[in-house]
């Protein structure tokens, strides 16, 4: 019997680290979900066959989270699809980084865009089923930045710390209709994004890191477990620090 066994996620950016790993350990737990990806067909159509490796239904759909209508329309292709949605995962990000000086207009509009436009249209379209069952839990995916700042990622964290006012304030909107909002906020996490860093630089914020070790996407899938399911069902509005200590 899986922590999910019944409900339907959807999960933005499923195609590789963070979404990947919420991917699989939804489909572990029982849950049908839909994902999304941007232009990784190949890495999401092999998420897609070890997700329905578990026996339960899956799909991926190219879809663009920064584009109002296209998040329209994924909700309507999953709610034809799957029936409803019980649990909405807004993970899909990107980083622009530079310093403040340097930063062009195009690397701050495209980072709001796809970081914090993308939770108001998937949040905005997700809602209206929920509304009618009359239960959901949304997941957004800000970062320990959002809450510290980062010299070099003054548009990320932006995105990030606007996350976290967008979800406390659906909370409030939307709890008497027993739908859920909660923000997790990851620290190091070694993916694709987190790629970049030198050997150096790893062994630097890992001594800053009281658990000494960077996060993996199961780490943060795992508190996605938790906030989709009913163990969180008393839970709403709140950020939850997934980072080895480092936001202590
Ligand atoms: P990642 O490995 O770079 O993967 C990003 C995912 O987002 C991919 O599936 C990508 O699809 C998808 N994506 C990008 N732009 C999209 C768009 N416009 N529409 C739909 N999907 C899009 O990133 P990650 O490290 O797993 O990060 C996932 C989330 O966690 C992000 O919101 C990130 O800001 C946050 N986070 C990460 C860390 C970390 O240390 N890694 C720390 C804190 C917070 P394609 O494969 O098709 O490109």
């Amino acid at each position: 019997m899986g922590l999910l066994n019944g409900k339907v996620a959807l999960v933005t950016g499923g195609s590789r680290g963070i979404g990947e790993a919420i991917v699989l350990k939804f489909a572990a737990q029982g849950a049908d979900v839909a994902f999304t990806y941007l232009s990784s067909a190949e890495k999401a159509n092999a998420v897609l066959e070890k997700a329905k490796a578990y026996g339960v239904n899956a799909i991926a759909l190219k879809s663009d989270a920064a584009d109002y209508n296209q998040a329209e329309a994924l909700v309507n292709t999953v709610i034809e699809k799957m029936g409803k949605i019980d649990i909405l995962v807004n993970n899909a990000g990107i980083t622009k980084d530079t310093l403040m000086l340097r930063m062009s207009e195009e690397q701050w509009d495209q980072v709001i865009e796809v970081n914090l436009k993308s939770v108001f249209n998937l949040t905005k379209h997700a809602l209206k089923p929920m509304m009618k069952q009359r239960s959901g839990s949304i997941i957004n995916m800000s970062s320990v930045v959002g809450v510290f700042g980062n010299a070099g990622q003054a548009n990320y964290a932006a995105s990030k710390a606007g996350i976290i006012g967008f979800s406390k304030s659906i909370a409030k909107e939307v709890g008497s209709r027993n739908i859920r909002c909660n923000v997790i906020a990851p620290g190091f996490i070694e993916t694709d994004m987190t790629h970049a860093l030198t050997e150096d630089q790893k062994k630097a914020y890992t001594d800053n890191i009281p658990l000494k070790r960077l996060g993996s996407g199961e780490d943060i899938a795992d508190t996605c477990v938790y906030l989709g399911s009913d163990l969180s069902a008393y839970v709403t509005g709140q950020v939850l620090s997934v980072c080895g200590g480092l936001n202590t």
